[in-house]
């Protein structure tokens, strides 16, 4: 039996390539500086997997910022601002990924978009009429010889050609269609090389797989691999695909010369029965994803065996494999001292899965499985109590009803009440809540945590802050204050300690983007509020000015999203429990008179299924209604807002309007303001605040510029209805070009105002 992993982070156990990274970017290392960080981690990630007894460990899936984009950049897909810039490889990639602002030019960064339904996210290549897709880079094949150097053999891999151009924006009029011919001959370059090269296989991924395709998408995955396969040589083309199965072209798949398919049997619900039903060819290795890559349970041996026996039975050639890319879990529990032997036994990251594979490998050496030990602690594992249960949380959700889920009086009236109160100017500015984690802020939660400062010494330095940051905001013009969101690490960090039902990691990171990662916390069990979370902070805000201001709460959704959950129960009734919970901190502030209440549900979109026919049953049917549940019990002049990042939501535009906030604010900068339309075209009720801009990248925009993004806005969107403000929360941006950014916002609505 061998093993197989799709791909391993790259950020590093302890976030040393983040820290490189910023490092280079603020100048205080060199460049080759960065690339031995690089060059450490890629073999320390090897050689764990070769100790593993890892059969096909991947290379070319470590990335300085992103993998799609490192594809664009391999095949020449860079747009011609970039190229004039006249940078070096490396710093072209950077400019590509977070803008470009220097003796070189001025440019911002490619659109980013989230990663199919993960907290991770790629960077949108961009292709125009005078693209060429041909093979200019050498990543993948200078990454191949450094794993050979040090005598292990790797499995290239590489975003698929039907993936790439699928994902691609086309901003001429040529389209993916157009580019088959190109596409085709540059992977086939690739494999060329790869030939010349030695390399035994080619792991070529292909998510979008996936997804619904249409007859048009199949034809276009035809066209490419009839192509790109008839170049392949000697070298074995593994076509992985990942996050659900692949019902659309299961048969497309098996009828091409691909030497391996990779499919994904832990959240690919049809995958066994597709392989029940049409079988596997036998000239074909079966890469069976059955390890969850995305989760950080342990693997259930029992359930796992089972599978894999049957698998074993349909296909000739099996190999046990990763889900998906392990990018979306943490590195390993060695570095978390402070949970207990007894709590992490029931979790496995990166490197503790690896151990799963060898695991697995071992028992299905033995003659009698079930014999091993392996097995035996895996079982008693799962047959142990885990003491999770809270009875009053569970008989509170059991008896909600369609009362609690309906705010009343309905929208129209709401808003009419909240205009003659809150009497805001046309085009009201107001920020997303979070304003820079200086070093100083991190340093004040740092040492409270260690004990080196008393808890009121903490609390007075964020009051300080807070104090600073109303002043400053009150001077620069903005309408709606926030107070800066000082004391939170994490928007789902934090209320996950402040709830009961969460644990947490000291260095569990994941990847978010670029060198931005996230610690999701852990669902261990029922989750409940024994006490206010944030009416302190924000009451106190509240008394320092008379301009309004919003409080600042996470979504249940979000906060679900962002987490770990729990394997053992049904996500919706998490999502009620966490519901619940902030329900009754909204219904706190409200009673602090804080009159403007912001729940974040930035990671709404992001767990939509990939297919549509699941949208409602899956997800939406309890999402939406838990969104609605947290805030259905203010009053009409409580003024409800929500945000959302990543704004690929025009098609569930609706539902997000049946979430029924008062306003909505959200990331519009880098997808090119096209949601806009989307919201002109539904007569969407909710008040809306698109991000004028892009607050992922330190560059500063004019007046100009965000005034001439406001009257694109104003031509779509009724005046009345229009909030202005940035992306997102500030809370990764600098100081200086922060306030700078907020006062030309600030002086873009004015004008604009002026001409109204
Ligand atoms: N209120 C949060 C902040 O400003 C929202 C962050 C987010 O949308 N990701 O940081
Ligand atoms: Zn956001």
């Amino acid at each position: 039996m061998k093993t197989s992993i799709i791909g391993y982070p790259r950020v590093g156990a302890l976030r040393e390539l983040k820290f490189a990274s910023e490092k280079f970017f603020k100048g205080e290392i060199s460049i080759d500086e960065l690339h031995r960080t690089g060059a450490d981690l890629r073999l320390a990630h090897w050689k764990i997997q070769q100790q593993n007894g890892i059969d096909y460990i991947p290379s070319n899936d470590f990335s300085f910022y992103d993998g799609v984009l490192d594809t664009a950049c391999l095949l020449n897909i860079v747009p011609e601002r970039y190229r004039a810039l006249n940078l070096p490889p490396l710093a072209t990639t950077f400019a590509m990924a977070r803008g470009y602002q220097g003796p070189q030019g001025d440019v911002k960064a490619l659109a980013m978009k989230k990663w199919y339904n993960t907290n991770y996210h790629y960077m949108v290549p961009e292709i125009d009429d005078s693209t060429r897709i041909r093979l200019t880079g050498t990543k993948l094949f200078d990454e191949l010889l450094e794993a050979k150097q040090h005598q292990i053999a790797t499995k290239p891999v590489l975003i698929g050609a039907f993936t790439l151009l699928k994902l691609a924006k086309y901003t001429g009029a040529k389209q993916a269609d157009d580019f088959v011919q190109e596409a085709t001959e540059a992977y086939a370059a690739v494999l060329a090389k790869l030939n010349e090269l030695g390399a035994e296989w080619i792991q070529l991924d292909e998510p979008q797989l996936v997804t619904d395709l249409s007859p048009e998408d199949l034809a276009l995955f035809a066209k490419l691999y009839s192509g790109i396969l008839s170049a392949k040589g000697n070298v074995k083309v593994l076509v992985q695909t990942y996050f659900g199965d692949v019902r659309d072209c299961y048969q497309e798949l098996q009828a091409l010369p691909f030497d391996g398919i990779g499919i994904d049997f832990i959240e690919g619900k049809k995958s066994l029965a597709l392989v029940r039903q049409y079988g596997f060819a036998d000239d074909k290795v079966l890469f069976a994803g059955v390890v969850n890559g995305k989760n950080i349970w342990r693997n259930r041996f029992k359930s796992t065996l089972v599978l894999i026996q049957e698998l074993r039975e349909l296909a000739r050639q099996v190999v046990i494999s990763s889900s998906c890319s392990l990018l979306h879990v943490p590195y390993t529990l060695k570095h978390e001292a402070k949970l207990p032997e007894e709590t992490k036994r029931h979790f496995a990251f990166a490197e503790e899965k690896l151990q799963e594979f060898a695991a697995l490998k071992a028992i299905l050496e033995q003659p009698d499985p079930y014999s091993s030990s392996y097995y035996q602690q895996n079982e008693e594992l799962f047959n142990g109590s885990r003491l999770i249960n809270n009875e009053a949380v569970q008989a509170r959700t059991a008896a909600l009803s369609e009362a609690d889920f309906t705010k009343l009086p309905e929208f129209s009236e709401r808003l009419a009440i909240q205009k003659s109160k809150f009497r805001l100017p046309p085009l009201p500015t107001t920020t997303i809540g979070s304003f820079p984690q200086t070093a100083e802020v991190r340093a004040n939660r740092f040492s409270f945590k260690k004990g080196a400062i008393s808890e009121e010494q903490y609390k007075q330095f964020n009051r300080d802050k807070i104090a600073e940051c109303i002043a400053l905001q009150e001077e620069i013009g903005l309408d709606v204050l926030v107070h800066g969101e000082y004391e939170r690490n994490d928007m789902v960090e934090y209320f996950g300690e402040c709830l009961e039902g969460f644990i947490f990691t000291e260095n569990a990171w994941v990847q978010s983007y670029g060198t931005r990662c996230v610690k999701p916390p852990i669902v261990w069990g029922d989750i409940s509020r024994s006490k206010p979370m944030t009416v302190e902070y924000s009451a106190y805000a509240r008394s320092l000015t008379n301009k309004p201001m919003k409080g600042m709460l996470t979504g249940p959704v979000t906060i679900l999203n962002w987490s770990f959950p729990r394997e053992d129960i049904q996500l919706k009734d998490s999502a009620l429990q966490i519901a619940l919970a902030i329900r009754d901190e909204v219904l706190d502030l409200e009673a602090n008179r804080i009159e403007i209440i912001q729940i974040d549900e930035a990671a709404l979109r992001e767990k939509l299924p990939l297919r549509q026919s699941d949208w409602q049953s899956e997800y939406l049917s309890w999402a939406i209604p838990a969104f609605r549940l947290v805030h259905s019990g203010v009053q009409a002049q409580t003024q409800i807002h929500t945000h959302m990042c990543y704004s690929q939501f025009s098609d569930i535009i609706r539902d997000i309007d049946a979430m029924d906030a008062d306003v909505i604010t959200f990331e519009a900068s880098r997808s090119d303001l096209a949601i806009i339309d989307a919201i002109n075209e539904c007569g969407f009720q909710t008040e809306v605040g698109p991000g004028v801009y892009d607050i992922h990248s330190p560059r500063i925009p004019s007046v100009d510029e965000l005034k001439q993004g406001l009257h694109r806005m104003l031509d779509k969107i009724d005046v009345a209805k229009l909030w202005v403000n940035p992306d997102c929360g500030l809370k990764t941006r600098g100081v200086t070009e922060t306030w700078a950014s907020l006062r030309h916002l600030v002086q873009a609505a004015r004008e604009v105002r002026a001409t109204l």
